[in-house]
């Protein structure tokens, strides 16, 4: 394989040769466009971004299967690897005003033996998941010191949890650790044959797992926990529109969040609604309407988002479940403070939160999409 590099006005270009086949595998993208920290979007000012998913990069899953392939790929000085030191990732700040970005390690950097997972092509570059965990603090600051921003820029990092820099990364950066660290998280704890109990290892450049004893050989893929998650709302007869929105004992005071709930076997998405929303706050529940979806590797879940038309008003809380659950109008969720704001007073959901998004979706003007008479 063989990766060559096109000047043009506009910047430098990368063209990846599959050598094998004869065709480029992909080509003429951008790549090292130089983007001022002042000039990355601001998630700030983009409510209805849903977190996590906005990623560009080519999983390229034909390069997996081959052995030989990725070792030569994983050894080119153009890749470039993602490291995760026990579940935390490498950001070059978690703080607002500086605009956090997701940082790399070159492919040449000394690392400890660990499980290294091939990601895709980002414009063209290999990324490579790789799990530093077994570094001690000394050696994870020293490697964190000798980063590389996605244009190439030396910069010095930090690990930092993504559920704290990930609501201020920038859509593909987000993107990119949120699924780095579900595949190091997957990995790490699929240790054992689920046949057999023996212990499995690490296959088709992290994508699969399999046993090691070899009258078993049991492959397993990826993993991830469907979770349903429902905004509910009530337009009464007279009087405006009502969302129905809750609060788990453990949140931070004053934040209010939509329901939801894990996916059982044996039962529809829509039934997987209409079971929740009625257990934690004994809501019956009509129209049921998918909206969007949200990978949340906290540890492994995608979230699938659902609107709801409420049959019954009347609440009563689980309390295993809920602490509070009230309906609110947009007016009273307008004057909703932030997650993590000071002080008293009911507070939004996480801003990089599916939640978030469909109370602002509710929110916009357009939102209200299940019309009344079609319920
Ligand atoms: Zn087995």
């Amino acid at each position: 394989m063989t990766i060559i590099r096109l000047q043009s006005k506009s910047g430098t270009h990368r063209k990846i040769i599959d050598e094998a086949v004869g065709n480029p595998i992909r080509h003429d993208y951008l790549f090292d466009t130089l983007q001022a920290p002042g000039s990355l979007p601001d998630r700030r000012t983009r409510p209805l971004t849903m977190f996590y998913t906005q990623s560009t990069l080519d999983r390229a899953d034909h390069l997996r299967k081959d052995d030989t392939r990725m070792q030569a790929l994983r050894q080119h000085h153009d890749t470039r690897l993602v490291p995760l030191w026990q579940g935390q990732s490498l950001v070059n700040s978690a703080r607002e005003d500086i605009l956090p970005q997701a940082l790399l390690l070159p492919a040449d950097t000394a690392l400890p033996p660990g499980l290294c997972v091939f990601l895709g092509l980002l414009d063209t570059v290999p990324l490579f998941a790789v799990d530093v965990s077994s570094l001690d603090e000394a050696a994870r600051d020293e490697l964190a010191g000798h980063a590389l921003t996605r244009t190439g820029l030396s910069v010095a990092g930090c690990f930092t949890e993504l559920r704290v820099a990930g609501p201020l990364l920038p859509d593909e950066d987000g993107s990119l650790l949120a699924y780095a660290r579900g595949m190091i998280y997957w990995n790490n704890n699929t240790r054992h044959c689920l046949r057999c109990g023996t212990l499995m290892r690490s296959t088709n450049a992290g994508h699969t797992r399999q046993c090691t004893r070899d009258s078993c050989g049991y492959i397993v893929f990826p993993r991830t926990d469907p979770a349903v998650i429902m905004l509910v709302s009530h337009t009464p007869e007279a009087g405006e529109p009502v969302c129905l929105l809750g609060r788990h004992p453990s949140w931070p005071e004053g934040v209010f969040s939509t329901l939801a709930g894990f996916v059982e076997p044996g039962e529809s998405l829509e039934n997987a609604v209409r079971r929740e929303v009625l257990e934690e706050a004994a809501i019956r529940t009509g129209e049921v309407r998918y909206v969007a979806s949200q990978p949340w590797p906290f540890p492994r879940s995608i979230m699938l988002g659902f609107e709801a038309r409420a049959l019954s008003t009347e609440i009563c809380c689980d309390p295993l479940e809920l602490a509070d659950a009230q309906w609110f109008t947009r007016g009273q969720l307008r004057r909703f403070g932030s997650w993590g704001d000071e002080g008293g007073g009911y507070k939004m959901p996480r801003k990089d939160s599916i939640a978030r998004f469909l109370i602002d979706r509710w929110l916009s003007e357009d939102a209200d999409l299940i019309s009344p008479a079609s319920v």
